[in-house]
């Protein structure tokens, strides 16, 4: 604004002081080719009407005319005349702010001969006026802006910057380990999305640190009971007066429960690997009727060991997009907890069907059941009902976590109906 004030100044003045110029320029070349008393009275008469004034003089200084009364201050302005003045002029004063007039000079040249000087002068005023209201625009428009710019500034300040500031120390203290962030009330825009997901990150931050903990913990206790053993009892056996007899007994433990040790870090990292999605399912169409069959024919010795009965109700030229080797999992998961947890000679009913589309699957046993209680928390890890039972059928407590995880990789959900010494029914949904 300042330069743009200065050029707009600076172009007014020269434009007046090249008006005064072409102004005394014109006046002399009308003299030039008329030098008589008539022209010169006609040319008084012109600038008598108007803001500026013209002075005719000799070649020595003398006064011909004047258009209006000679004042002192151009007299001084007069008298400061340079010697060789150029035929198109000269301007003689343009100090706009101090000096009364500007002022310029145009020579009258006849044959060679200067026969006279025309003076022009304008008095400063009008361009004083002219600037002092170009500086009113000017402040108007600079306060105005300067307005403008606080009130951006602040709404800047509280709507973006503020808040920004606020997020990146709460994330430094979520990165701290402190969860409990409250960052400022959001809004609807994209600063008050950033707010809400900040928050969703430290919650769900907080909730997987904990789970880690849990789960850290968990793994340590599973582990530590088998390795007591194993290790207790290949101390015993390695004594010499253990006899052969003992020394095979202690050793079938070790067997069975380093079969247990490696089962669990089998599942664990079965898990991990779902966890980090590296986990791939290879979908392929699966005729359900004999596949089921296939299924239920590898878990008929188990269940002839206890004289449980297995019926399977599907009906044919049912397929579904299904991991056959995955889902295989699934369902030998859930038959093996129907096995383990129901009494013998009881019966495990297996029904697949299309209800408006979707395939479900049930798997019903009429077993001992699970408590009310324990149903919402038994697809955590690690989660049993009876825990020194479970552990004595060989459960890790991690099979019906890694069902769900691979129902819900095909897409798939699974729910979960019991009531205590009556059964349980698992529905997977796809
Ligand atoms: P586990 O390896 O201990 O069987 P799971 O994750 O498969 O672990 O099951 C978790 C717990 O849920 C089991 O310990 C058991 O108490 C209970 N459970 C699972 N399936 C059944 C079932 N069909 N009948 C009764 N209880 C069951």
């Amino acid at each position: 604004m300042f330069f743009l004030h200065n050029n707009i100044i600076h172009s007014r003045v020269h434009e007046e002081l090249s008006s005064l110029q072409t102004r005394g320029n014109n006046h002399s070349e009308i003299l030039e080719a008329s030098f008589h008393e008539e022209t010169i009275r006609h040319i008084a008469m012109m600038e008598a009407r108007t803001d500026t004034q013209v002075i005719l003089t000799k070649p020595d200084g003398t006064i011909y005319m004047s258009s209006n009364k000679v004042e002192d201050e151009m007299k001084k302005i007069m008298k400061t005349v340079p010697k060789n003045i150029p035929h198109t002029g000269l301007i003689l004063e343009d100090d706009w702010k101090n000096a009364t007039y500007i002022a310029s000079i145009s020579p009258v040249t006849v044959g060679n001969k200067i026969t006279g000087y025309v003076y022009m002068f304008q008095t400063t005023q009008k361009i004083k006026d002219l600037i002092s209201g170009l500086n009113q625009h000017f402040l108007i428009a600079g306060l105005l802006s300067l307005m403008f710019m606080i009130i951006i500034i602040v709404f800047l300040t509280r709507y973006v910057t503020h808040p920004l500031i606020e997020m990146s120390e709460a994330t430094k203290r979520i990165s701290k380990g402190d969860f409990s962030v409250s960052l400022p009330k959001p809004g609807k825009d994209e600063i008050g999305e950033l707010g809400e997901s900040i928050k969703v990150l430290a919650s769900d931050l907080e909730i997987l640190k904990n789970e880690r903990n849990e789960f850290l913990a968990s793994i340590s206790h599973e582990l530590r009971t088998p390795l007591t053993y194993i290790k207790g009892y290949a101390d015993i056996a390695r004594r010499p007066e253990t006899n052969s007899k003992d020394r095979e007994k202690y050793l079938g433990i070790i067997f069975e429960e380093t079969g247990k040790l490696s089962k669990l870090v089998k599942e664990l990292f079965n898990l991990a690997k779902m966890d980090e999605n590296t986990f791939s399912i290879e979908k392929e169409e699966v005729h359900l009727l004999p596949y089921f069959q296939g299924i239920i024919e590898k878990v008929s010795p188990a269940l002839k060991e206890t004289q449980m009965e297995i019926v399977l109700e599907c009906p044919d030229h049912l397929y579904a997009k299904i991991d056959p080797m995955r889902f295989e999992q699934v369902i030998l998961n859930l038959l093996d907890n129907a096995r383990k947890y129901s009494e013998p000679q009881t019966k495990i009913v297996v029904v697949v069907n299309r209800i408006n589309g979707a395939v479900h699957m049930i798997v019903q046993d009429e077993g001992k059941g699970i408590p009310a209680e324990d149903l919402p928390r038994i697809f955590e890890r690690f989660y049993r009902v009876d825990k020194s039972r479970t552990r004595a059928l060989g459960g890790t407590g991690l099979g019906l976590s890694i069902v769900k995880q691979l129902v819900e990789a095909h897409g798939g959900t699974i729910e979960v109906t019991s009531s205590p010494n009556v059964g349980t029914t698992f529905e997977i949904i796809l």
